[in-house]
C-alpha cells in the first residue's frame, strides 16, 4: 500500500524533500482525490500532479511542484476535502523544535535554506493551475517549515508568495498560514496584503505558556510573549487567528488508570506544560477573540536526520500507558498514547473552552473549516 492511513499522514515526504533528494515517487492516483470532478477536470488535475505513464498499467510519478498536493501519500477519504495544496516556502526550519517530525524526512532539518528558483517555479505553477483551470482548493502555508523564520528577512519568499496569492486569489478557496513567528505578519507590508486576502486565516502554534519550558522544547523559536503579542495585534486588525497548542504533552497528575506512578519525573520525562498553563493559553485565546484553539497530541517520531528525538524522554511513559490502556501505541512510524487517555486529557480544556465561548478541538490532520 502506498497510501498511508491517516495516523501516518504527517510523516509523508514533502515536496521539498523529494525535490531536494531528487527522488521520484511512484504512485497511482487515489480515486478519492478526484471525487466530484468531471472527466475533463480529473484529467487536468492528473496532468498537473503526475507525469503520465507511457503504457497502460505503468506507474504514475508525482511531479515536483512548489504548489504541491497536501500530504500526497495520505488516503484522501480521511481528509475533509481531498484536494488541497501546500506550499512549503523554505526547506528546513531554524526553530529546531525537539518534537519536530520533519527530521524524519528532511536532511539537515534545522539548517533552513531557500528553494532554488522559488519565485520562478511558483509563477510557473500558478500559470499551469490557471491554464488547466483547476477547481479551486484550500492552500496551506507551510506544513514542513515555518514561513516566517529568520531567513524570510533575507529572501522574502513568503512575502513574494503572499503577493502572488493575491494576484491569483481565484485559484484557492481558503488560505491558511501556520507559524510560530506571527510577529512578521504584523509588519505593514505583510499586514496590508493579508487584510485584503479574503478567507485568510493564521494558525499560530504556541504550546507553552512559560518561556523557560519553550526554551527547552523549541530552542530556536520566538518567545511565548512575542507570539501572544502578535496574536493580539493580528486580532486587533481583524485577522482570523487560531491558537494551536500543538503538541500537547502528557501532564500531571498522571491518571491511575494508565500509570502506576503519578509524576512525570517518575518516568524520567521532562517538565512540560501544566493544566494551569493550558488554561492560561485557552483564556488568552478567548480574550483576544481567536477563532478556536486546536490541540494536537504529541507523537514520538524517529528523527532519522536530526540524530535525536523525544523517544528517550517519553517512551517509558508511553509504553506503560499502552500496556495499561490495552492499546498498541506504535502506529506507523510513530508512537501515540492510547485514545482513552487523550479523551481523559481533553475533557478539562474542552469544558473550559465551552465556558469561555471558544471551541477547543483535538486534531490529527490540521484541517478545520478550510474548504
Ligand atoms: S516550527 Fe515546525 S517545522 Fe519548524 S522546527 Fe518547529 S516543528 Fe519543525
Amino acid at each position: 500500500m502506498f497510501y498511508s492511513k491517516s495516523e501516518n499522514t504527517e510523516n509523508y515526504l514533502s515536496s521539498s524533500s523529494y525535490q531536494e533528494q531528487e527522488t521520484q515517487w511512484h504512485c497511482l492516483p487515489d480515486p478519492e482525490l478526484f471525487k466530484g470532478l468531471s472527466a475533463e477536470e480529473t484529467e487536468n488535475w492528473k496532468t498537473y500532479l503526475y507525469t503520465k505513464p507511457k503504457k497502460e498499467g505503468q506507474k504514475f510519478n508525482l511531479r515536483s511542484h512548489v504548489i504541491a498536493l497536501y500530504d500526497p501519500f495520505a488516503a484522501r477519504k480521511d481528509f475533509a476535502a481531498g484536494r488541497r495544496w501546500c506550499v512549503n516556502v523554505y526547506v528546513g526550519c531554524a526553530h529546531s523544535c525537539r518534537y519536530c517530525y520533519i527530521a524524519a524526512y528532511i536532511r539537515k532539518p534545522f539548517e533552513p535554506r531557500p528553494k532554488k528558483n522559488f519565485e520562478k517555479l511558483l509563477e510557473k505553477d500558478f500559470k499551469e493551475i490557471e491554464n488547466l483551470n483547476l477547481h479551486p482548493a484550500p492552500v496551506h502555508i507551510s506544513n514542513s517549515t515555518d514561513p516566517f523564520q529568520p531567513i524570510e528577512k533575507i529572501h522574502r519568499h513568503t512575502l513574494f508568495l503572499l503577493r502572488e496569492l493575491q494576484a491569483h486569489r481565484r485559484c484557492f478557496t481558503t488560505i491558511t498560514m501556520l507559524t510560530k513567528n506571527p510577529a512578521i505578519l504584523c509588519e505593514s507590508e505583510y499586514l496590508n496584503i493579508i487584510q485584503q486576502l479574503e478567507i485568510f486565516q493564521v494558525e499560530v502554534t504556541c504550546p507553552f505558556y512559560r518561556d523557560e519550558i519553550r526554551k527547552y522544547f523549541e530552542p530556536g523559536a520566538p518567545r511565548v510573549e512575542s507570539r501572544l503579542n502578535a496574536i493580539e495585534t493580528l486580532r486587533k486588525n481583524n485577522i482570523s487567528v487560531s491558537l494551536r497548542i500543538d503538541p500537547i504533552f502528557p501532564r500531571e497528575p498522571l491518571p491511575e488508570q494508565f500509570f502506576t506512578k503519578p509524576l512525570l519525573k517518575d518516568y524520567a520525562a521532562p517538565e512540560s506544560h501544566t493544566e494551569e498553563d493550558i488554561e492560561q493559553l485557552i483564556r488568552f485565546a478567548a480574550n483576544v477573540g481567536c477563532k478556536r484553539v486546536i490541540v494536537s497530541p504529541l507523537k514520538l517520531t524517529i528523527g532519522r536526520f536530526a540524530g535525536g528525538d523525544l523517544r528517550p524522554d517519553y517512551l517509558k511513559l508511553y509504553l506503560e500507558a499502552g500496556r495499561n490502556g490495552n492499546e498498541k501505541i506504535k502506529k506507523g512510524s510513530s508512537y501515540r498514547l492510547p485514545w482513552a487517555l487523550y479523551r481523559h486529557w481533553r475533557e478539562k480544556p474542552e469544558q473550559l473552552g465551552a465556558s469561555l465561548g471558544i471551541s477547543v478541538f483535538y486534531c490529527k490532520n490540521n484541517l478545520f473549516d478550510t474548504d
